[in-house]
Formats: structure tokens, sequence, C-alpha cells
């Protein structure tokens, strides 16, 4: 028995515990429309057929990464462009996920439910979780934050030492948890750090940390570009 042939009773079998779960996805004429409001700014999307709930959640989604674009476009290059995928079999402790790569996973538990998906994203921002000020649509710019920094290359933990002027790894992890976000301290390889200074700058909350890690990032999104011409 090969992979596909074990596999597809058990997609069959999701399949039908979502729509149970979820309700009935959004119509072939919705699911084109935000396919093609998509393909029109580079991104390509995966699973929404399955989508429950308004489109327009996820047009903005695509927007906040196309801004982000004008600033990293190798991140909607044709070829290794984003990739948004709306993942049902997802953990409920994350909104989204990125890997190594160029595809965001969004949790359709959240996704599916803007009203829950925004009270948990407060909720989180109050603990001290998420950085202070931003709202759900940091969770695209967020995981946007980590596809740049596979794209370009960039190293979070040298760059927020140069910002912090500081040399000690503990210190750094201190002074972010306490000015930035906890989440952005939650790993020592600090691949937090980036995602949640986009989340911070691109959600224009003025947080100093944020703004200044950025603003570092933006000299290398433009050398990639310059690179890219010569
Ligand atoms: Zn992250």
């Amino acid at each position: 028995m090969n992979k596909s042939e074990y596999d597809r009773p058990a997609m069959a079998n999701a399949h039908k515990t979502q729509v149970e779960e979820f309700g009935a996805p959004i119509s072939e004429g919705d699911y084109r429309e935000l396919r093609n409001y998509a393909k029109d700014q580079n991104i390509r999307i995966s699973g929404f057929r399955n989508y429950v709930g308004d489109i327009e959640a996820i047009k903005t989604v695509i927007d906040d990464i196309r801004e982000i674009a004008e600033d990293f476009p190798k991140i909607i290059d044709e070829r290794n462009g984003i990739v948004l995928e709306l993942d049902f079999d997802m953990k409920k402790e994350d909104f989204a996920t990125t890997g190594s790569g160029h595809v965001i996973h969004l949790n359709a538990f959240y996704f599916c439910n803007l009203q829950l998906l925004k009270q948990a994203y407060s909720d989180a921002v109050k603990e001290g979780d998420f950085v202070a000020g931003t709202d759900w649509r940091a969770i695209g710019r967020h995981e946007t934050g980590h596809v740049v920094a596979n794209a370009y290359g960039i190293d979070s933990l040298g760059l927020i030492k140069e910002v912090l002027k500081l040399t000690s790894i503990a210190d750094v992890f201190y002074h972010l948890g306490k000015e930035l976000s906890i989440y952005s301290a939650a790993y020592n390889d600090g691949r937090e750090i980036i995602s949640e200074c986009f989340s911070g700058y691109y959600s224009k909350v003025g947080n100093k940390i944020a703004d200044a890690f950025v603003s570092r990032c933006l000299l290398v999104g433009k050398a990639g570009e310059m690179d890219e011409s010569l």
C-alpha cells in the first residue's frame, strides 16, 4: 500500500469532521474571488476551499503581507513566494506557524472565527505574550517576519545585540521579554525576535525595539534587491 492510498480515507474523514465542526465552507465563487485576489498579489493559497467565514479577513492578511513585500520583495518571488495554507489539524496553542521556508500555516480553528481570533489574541497581548498595542493582524505580520528571515538569511541574534548594544544573550532576552514581548524571548536561538519586531513595526505601535530592529532589516532588504539586479 503506497502512502497516497493509505492517506485517502483519512483525509475524507478529516474533511467530514471539519464540516461538522466548523460548518459549510465558502461558495465556489467566494473561493475563486479569494484565490484571484491572492494571485494578483503574487501570493498562493492552499486549503481555502474548506474555509468557513468571511473572506475579507483573509484578504486583510494578504494586504498586510503585500505591504511588507514592498520592503522585502523576495517574499513574493514567483517561484518561492509566500504560500498561505489553511490548516485544520493544528494545535490550539498556535494561531499560525511558519517553518524554514515560505509556507505560512494559518490555524483554521481561529481564522474561521474572526471574533474568537480577535479575543484570544487580545487576551494574550494583555498577558504580555505579544507586543503591546497590536491586534490580530499582527499574526500575519509576525509570520511574514519568519519568511523574510528565511528568504534574506537575517541573523536576528546578531542584529538585536547591535540594536540593544548588549553582548550578553541573557541581558538581550531579559530586555526583549520586558520591552518587546514575552514570546520574542521564548527561544534561545532568537527565532521569534524578527517576527515579533515585524509585528510591532508594521502594526505601527511605536515599540522602540521593534522599530530599531526593523530599520536594520530594511537595509538588508535593500541590499538583497541590489544583489539581484547586479
Ligand atoms: Zn513565530
